[in-house]
């Protein structure tokens, strides 16, 4: 038996619309600029030669549902509502047409965000770890698997305080599921476990303490977070 000096990481993990078992996290990919509409709000153009990526730690996971405080370092902390893949197969340079086979399922997830680190590392052509590796940060809703699911045409909204902040569809993605998956295997052994965020659509903005989040993508399991207060 193995011994460690201290108690392993535990494993994070997310829901799974009926089953028992957990879909446990290996890694978090997330796509930039992934909705023309978001690029163009935040001052930027939707680079069509190839997707772009930054990652998340993955105890960066955090349930729907959940109070997430208020997190140190920002005063312009954003929401960000995306469709998250979860991969349940190896990929690895695999061709489009291939792609979804790697695809366990979908949900809904927010890729939260110190928007002002972010600003600041975009400025200083510095990586924007800071704004977007928050714990707490990749909120995710129980899984479906995609079986049940088609990407096609679903709208991803968000409110916050009832008052609804970003509405879309699915079809506005640049880059599409299986395009994502294809692009990204290239550069990883994409395994089971891994999850990649897709982009959130226009509508991006700040949240405060006591603010209260509701998002949904129709036909997957809808997600909340209320923001707490700074720790
Ligand atoms: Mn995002």
């Amino acid at each position: 038996m193995t011994d460690y000096l201290f108690a392993p990481p535990k494993v994070n993990t997310v829901a799974v619309v009926g089953e028992t078992a957990l879909f446990p996290v290996h890694r978090i990919f997330c796509v930039g600029r992934n909705y023309a509409a978001h690029a163009a709000e935040m001052g930027n153009e939707v680079d069509r030669e190839a997707p772009f990526y930054f990652t998340k730690t993955p105890s960066a996971v955090l349930a729907s549902g959940q109070v997430l405080p208020y997190p140190p370092g920002t005063s312009d902390f954003h929401y960000e509502m995306e469709l998250a893949i979860a991969i349940g197969a190896e990929a690895f340079r695999v061709p489009v047409a291939d792609a979804m086979a790697a695809v366990y399922g979908y949900g809904c997830a927010l890729d939260m965000t110190r928007r002002d680190l972010q600003k600041k590392g975009k400025d200083r052509r510095r990586p924007w770890d800071l704004g977007k590796d928050v714990e707490g940060s990749a909120v995710m809703a129980p899984l479906t698997r995609a079986s049940d699911f088609a990407v096609d045409g679903r709208r991803i909204h968000l409110s916050v305080n009832g008052e609804t902040r970003q509405d879309a569809t699915l079809d506005d993605m640049v880059w599409s599921v299986p395009e994502i998956v294809a692009d990204l295997s290239k550069f990883y052994h994409l395994r089971p476990g891994d999850i990649i965020l897709t982009g959130t659509p226009a509508g991006v903005g700040p949240v405060v303490a006591g603010d209260r989040l509701d998002g949904g993508i129709t036909g997957l399991s809808p997600l909340s977070l209320t923001i707490g207060p700074t720790q």
